[in-house]
Formats: structure tokens, sequence, C-alpha cells
């Protein structure tokens, strides 16, 4: 347990105390990694780690059937209509979705959400009580000029901060394995960024608000990123995919709380 006030005669303060580790699955556009849905495999939810699964529209129902927490990718700010192709936050709370993915980097990349978009998904889904995991994240453009805090900054600036949702931060040149002519985002750099995030929050938010990394976590990584204070969980795309992979980010994540 790390050490930090004493909230009691004998017991250390610890951030788990205020925020559960919280480690999300992206399946993406993929389909179900094999074995997922069999009773025992890493994706079921555990009593002191929230696991949560994102796989497509057509296969959320077959997950939550058989146990899994799971989430939307992607979710229309508007209750019904005509959107062709997409879904409202009802529908995925009505088929069992209990947390929803906004502003996704690639979904605004190839689907051109906005930060004024992405404040109505989430403002949408707290409505019908779906649980936001808004992602932001600066581009390596972003970075190269160092204005990396100044994105972030913005991306939150529409969000209703006081509100109780988790934020993914994925600085977009660390996703999907990165870039080889790039570097590796750090721990260290990612913990800044993370602090950063949780002093923009409201006062009385900052303690309990969840702060998820994203960008290539893997068995290799997980335990440098998962060990930093400001960082509450991952929210994993590749790796993911894998179970042994995901297992082992599991048990990482189960090991350092309980250290
Ligand atoms: C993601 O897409 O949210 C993500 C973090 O993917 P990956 O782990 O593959 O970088």
């Amino acid at each position: 347990m790390k050490a930090g006030i004493l909230i009691h005669d004998s017991i250390p303060y610890s951030r788990y105390m205020s925020r559960r580790l919280l480690i999300a699955a992206n399946w993406k556009m993929n389909v179900v990694p094999t074995g997922a849905l069999e009773k025992g495999s890493p994706y079921h939810p555990l009593s002191d780690i929230d696991i949560v699964v994102f796989p497509t529209f057509l296969d959320i129902l077959e997950c939550s059937t058989v146990g899994l927490m799971v989430g939307g990718q992607y979710g229309h700010p508007e209750s019904q209509g005509a959107h062709t192709g997409d879904i409202s936050m009802a529908i995925l709370k009505n088929i069992g979705c209990r947390y929803v993915l906004c502003g996704h980097s690639e979904r605004r990349a190839s689907h051109g959400e906005t930060d004024e978009f992405v404040a109505e998904q989430v403002a949408a889904a707290l409505e019908v009580g779906l649980h936001p995991i808004v992602c932001i994240g600066e581009t390596w453009e972003d970075r190269k000029k160092k204005k990396e805090k100044a994105k972030v900054e913005e991306q939150l600036s529409l969000l209703s901060l006081g509100s109780d949702l988790t934020i993914a931060y994925e600085p977009v040149w660390a996703i999907s394995g990165g870039d080889p002519d790039k570097p590796a985002a750090t721990a260290d750099d990612s913990q800044q960024m993370h602090e950063f995030i949780r002093s923009l929050l409201p006062k009385d938010r900052q303690e309990q608000t969840r702060i998820l990394y994203g960008g290539s976590m893997k068995p290799e990584n997980a335990r440098e990123f998962l060990n930093q204070e400001d960082i509450d969980g991952g929210l994993i795309g590749g790796a993911s995919l894998d179970p042994k992979k995901f297992v082992e980010i599991v048990r990482i994540a189960e090991e350092l709380l309980m250290s």
C-alpha cells in the first residue's frame, strides 16, 4: 500500500479507498475473443477491480447475458430519430450496458466527433444512467508543439466535470502499438498528464474521479503505468483481444492492489 496521510491511527490512506481500479477491454470492430464468454474467463467482473468489456453492438447482449460487465463503444446524444447506423444511450442501457465510451480518438478522427458532440454524448449517457468514459488525448503534432496540456484542457472544457464520469487519457500517437518513428509513451509522462487532468476537476471530484491510461498497455508495461498515483486503470485495445495478455494485466492490477 502506498505511503500517505493517516486517516485512522493504523490505516494509511490509499488512493484505492477512493477510486476502484478499472480495467476496460475495448474490442473495437473485432469478434469476441475466444473463450471470453466461458465461466471463469478473465473478462468476468471481480470483487476488488472493475472489469468492463466493450464489444461490438451485436455482441453486447450475449456478453451481458453471460455476466460480463459491458459498455457501448459509442452512443448518439439524441434519444431516437433519423440517424441511420447509430444507436441511442437508452438502447445501450436497455440491452445491459452500464458504461459507454465517448469521444474515442478513432471516432473523433474518422467520424468527425467534436468536443461539443462528445459533451452532448456525456450528458445523454448520464441522463439514462450510463457511466461515460470520456476519451481525451493529444496528437503527436500537439505534443511536438508542446500543446498537449492545452489540448486536453480544451477537450475537457465543455464537459460537466462535476458529474460521475471516468476520463481516459489516451495520447493518440501511442494507441495501437504506437508508431515506430515516435518514442513510446512513458509512465512518468502519463502520470504528469494525469495529475494535470486531475487538477482541472472540481475540487470535490478530484479524489473520486477515475482517470484511466490508454495507449498500447500490455503485460510488459502495465505494472509501470498502473503503479502511478494518478493512473486508476487502463483502457486496453490490442492486448485485450488476447485472453492470456488480458489476464496477466488483471493479475498485475490485483497484485498492486494487494501490495
Ligand atoms: C484504445 O484504442 O483505446 C487503445 C488504447 O488501444 P491499444 O491498447 O491497442 O493502444
